[in-house]
């Protein structure tokens, strides 16, 4: 149980002649009311803290009426925390200084990372690493694309894991190897990040950074709740990619979100996708078309393929004619995303010709696909896709260097193209 369930569900005694209230926050630990003038100082664990972010207005508002604060104070915790972007309790400016230091000392923060790095593209596309407590990296990338109809819109796209351990052969971030789940709120931060960076609101959020989704999936369901209800991008605006880990597509479906889901295939037949995604050895393609049939029945959203073209590979009309008999033969409402491979350092693979991608999204569409060809964004500052990496993906920043970044100031280094 998280603390915030402790919270909710154990009734707190309150006593009336001792004004000191103490909410220790102890990583999984229970929720004590202290009746003593001047509490021991809370121990904050840093393997779990007790944050801010990822939680709910009726839980901010819990939590003031926990610490002895009026349930307004709540709203305004939410409001400090989702729209004014604070970054530490001290931020907290709209509440009293009191509850701010009794919330410090009970172990809370709000549950938001330094920038370590900004690299901005020519295109406008922004790729941050934020340096997480325990001194790891994760990437996360704006994407703006202005006047599309007269609504200017800005994707995020977010990392689940720091690194991941599928190894996709043309993936860096497969490459780089595995080093732990991210949890919730450390998923939420990244759209507040690319928020606060932008000075605009996040209006779609796609989960094809760093990391599968599916080996991680309670805390991205979490963070999807925060990113849905507490930052109000709606459902339909957020796509949650895999490569397919077995069972995880049907209980995704379970929850029957109003969201994408994004199989990555890359292959039109099974021999070719395990040379590509080796975790594919373990859940056949036809398993997997099965299971995106019955995420489009139970929730009624269609599933998007994506298709990296790798030059000489799988990118040929004949591939192309296989792939439409493939999805002809597990339905319709189906969409295919082709990305043109983005080069990554050290890599066997090769970016198809223009013309290559247009033979086969045309083989497609003369099938009666719906077929769309993604725009590479980010390439100068790598941050398309495929190209997330770091070198502290496995190992933490070395204490030298964190020192450096304590006070980090937002460094916006426009590439040349
Ligand atoms: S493509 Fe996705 S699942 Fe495959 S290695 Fe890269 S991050 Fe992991």
């Amino acid at each position: 149980m998280t603390p915030i369930a402790v919270l909710r569900h154990a009734p707190l005694v309150r006593v009336v002649q001792f004004r000191a209230l103490t909410i220790a926050c102890s990583g999984g630990g229970a929720a004590t009311a202290s009746t003593v003038a001047v509490p021991p100082p809370a121990k904050k664990n840093k393997q779990d803290p007790c944050v801010l972010v990822g939680m709910s207005e009726p839980e901010f508002q819990q939590l003031a009426l926990d610490f002895g604060q009026q349930k307004y104070r709540g709203k305004q915790l939410h409001n400090l925390v989702y729209k004014m972007k604070a970054k530490e309790i001290q931020d907290l400016i709209h509440v009293p200084q009191a509850f701010r230091t009794e919330l410090m000392e009970a172990g809370w923060n709000v549950g938001r990372s330094p920038i370590y790095k900004s690299v901005t593209a020519a295109d406008g596309t922004v790729k941050l690493l934020l340096k997480l407590d325990d001194d790891r990296l994760v990437e996360t990338v704006g994407i703006p694309v202005d006047n599309i109809k007269g609504s200017p819109r800005l994707t995020a796209c977010i990392s689940s894991q720091v690194g991941c351990p599928l190894k996709c052969a043309f993936c860096a971030t497969g490459k780089g190897g595995f080093s732990r789940n991210l949890k919730s709120h450390e998923i939420v931060e990244q759209v507040l990040a690319i928020e606060e960076v932008f000075k605009r609101r996040v209006t779609n959020v796609v989960f094809m950074g760093m990391g599968e989704p599916m080996l991680n999936l309670k805390e991205v369901l979490a963070a999807h709740r925060c990113l849905n209800k507490e930052i109000e991008i709606g459902q339909r605006m957020i796509t949650i990619s895999t490569v397919g880990v077995p069972n995880t597509i049907r209980r995704l479906a379970t929850h029957k979100l109003q969201s994408t889901l994004a199989l990555s295939l890359h292959a039109p037949n099974q021999k070719l996708r395990e040379t590509i995604v080796p975790s594919a050895k373990s859940y056949p393609l036809d398993a997997i078309m099965e299971d995106c049939k019955h995420y489009f029945t139970e929730t009624g959203r269609r599933v998007s393929f994506e298709y990296t073209l790798l030059a000489g590979i799988n990118d040929s009309v004949d591939h192309a004619i296989e792939l439409a008999q493939l999805l002809q033969k597990w339905g319709h409402s189906y969409h295919v995303n082709l990305i043109p491979f983005n080069h990554i350092e050290g890599s066997e693979f090769k970016r198809p010709y223009k013309k290559t991608v247009l033979a086969f999204s045309a083989a497609l569409e003369s099938r009666k696909i719906t077929v769309s060809v993604r725009q590479t964004r980010g390439l100068d500052a790598k941050a398309a896709c495929g190209q997330l990496r770091n070198e502290f993906q496995k190992t933490p920043l070395l204490e030298a260097v964190a020192e450096e970044v304590q006070e980090p100031e937002l460094e916006m280094t426009a590439v040349a193209a």
